[in-house]
C-alpha cells in the first residue's frame, strides 16, 4: 500500500474533513494519530475503525490545540508511540461568525490559537523528526476563507489568510529537506462546523435556515453543491504520493469555482 511504514498525525479527526482523510491514508496502510474531542465511545469506535482500515496501528491523543503543553506531548508521544509523524495534517478548526465590533476577545483568541498557533507548533515540532528522514508531507486544512474573505468572519478568515502566508514561508524553509508544505482551500463541506453556524448567522442576517444556506452559503459556491470530506481526503492523500513531490507552498483551491468569481 501506498503508505505503509508511514504515521500520520491528523488533528480535528474526530469529525468531518478530519475523519475522512484519517480514513483514507489509513485505507493506505497508514499508522494513524488520531486527535479531536467527542464522545469517548465514539471515539474508540473511530480509532479501532481506523486500524482495522490500515492493518497498522491507530492511536487517539485527546490534545486541546489551544494547549501548546499538550501539542507537545502528543508529538512526542507519536513519536515515541508511532515513529512519526511523517505526515502532519493541520486540520482541527473552529468558527465563530458576529460582527466584528461585537466579536467577543475570548472568541477571537480561541479561533486565533485553535485554527493558527496550533499549526506553528504541530510544525516546528514535527519538523526535526521528518528532516531526519528526508521525507515528509505537511497538510494544512485552509479555507477559501485564506483567499478571500466574508463579513462576520473576521477571526477566521484572519487566521486562515495566516495558515495560508505560513503554509508558504515554511514551504521555502523546507525546499531542499524532501519535506512538501501546502495547504488545501475547500468552499463550503457539509460538515459540523458548517450545520453549526447556521443558528448564528440565521440572527445576524435575520435569515430563515434555508436562506441561509441557498443565499449565504451556497450563494459564493458557483457550482451550488457542498464539497465533501472525501473529496478533500482523496485530494490530501495525493498529497502524500511521491507523484507530489514538487507541489509544495501551494494553496489549493477545491472549493467549486467560488475564488474563481
Ligand atoms: P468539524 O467541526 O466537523 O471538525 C473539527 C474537528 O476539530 C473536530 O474533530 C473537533 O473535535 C476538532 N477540534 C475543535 N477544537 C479543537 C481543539 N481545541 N483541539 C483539538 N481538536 C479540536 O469541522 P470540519 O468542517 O471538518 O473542519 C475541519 C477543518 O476544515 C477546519 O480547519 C475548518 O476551518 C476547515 N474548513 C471547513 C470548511 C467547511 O465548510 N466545513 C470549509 C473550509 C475549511
Amino acid at each position: 500500500m501506498l503508505l505503509s511504514g508511514k504515521t500520520a498525525l491528523v488533528t480535528g479527526s474526530t469529525s468531518g474533513i478530519g475523519l475522512a482523510i484519517a480514513r483514507a491514508l489509513a485505507a493506505e496502510g497508514a499508522s494513524v494519530m488520531i486527535n479531536g474531542f467527542g464522545d469517548a465511545g465514539t471515539i474508540e469506535a473511530i480509532r479501532a475503525e481506523v486500524e482495522q482500515r490500515s492493518g497498522a496501528k491507530a492511536l487517539y491523543d485527546g490534545a486541546d490545540l489551544g494547549d501548546a503543553t499538550a501539542i507537545e506531548t502528543m508529538i512526542a508521544r507519536c513519536g515515541s508511540e508511532l515513529g512519526g509523524p511523517d505526515i502532519l495534517v493541520n486540520n482541527a478548526g473552529i468558527q465563530f461568525v458576529s460582527p466584528v465590533a461585537d466579536f467577543p476577545p475570548e472568541k477571537w483568541d480561541a479561533i486565533l490559537a485553535i485554527n493558527l498557533t496550533a499549526v506553528f507548533h504541530t510544525t516546528r515540532l514535527a519538523l526535526p523528526g521528518m528532516r531526519a528522514k528526508g521525507w515528509g508531507r505537511i497538510v494544512n486544512t485552509a479555507s477559501a476563507h485564506s483567499l478571500v474573505a466574508s463579513p462576520n468572519k473576521s477571526a477566521y478568515v484572519a487566521a486562515k489568510h495566516g495558515v495560508a502566508g505560513f503554509t508558504k514561508s515554511v514551504a521555502l524553509e523546507t525546499a531542499r529537506d524532501g519535506v512538501t508544505v501546502n495547504c488545501i482551500s475547500p468552499g463550503y463541506v457539509w460538515t459540523s462546523l458548517v450545520e453549526n453556524q447556521i443558528p448564528d448567522t440565521m440572527k445576524a442576517r435575520g435569515l430563515t435556515r434555508d436562506q441561509v444556506i441557498n443565499d449565504v452559503l451556497l450563494a459564493a459556491q458557483p457550482t451550488k453543491a457542498f464539497v465533501t470530506p472525501e473529496q478533500v481526503a482523496a485530494f490530501a492523500l495525493f498529497l502524500c504520493r511521491e507523484e507530489a513531490q514538487s507541489i509544495t507552498g501551494a494553496n489549493l483551491s477545491m472549493d467549486g469555482g467560488w475564488t474563481a468569481a
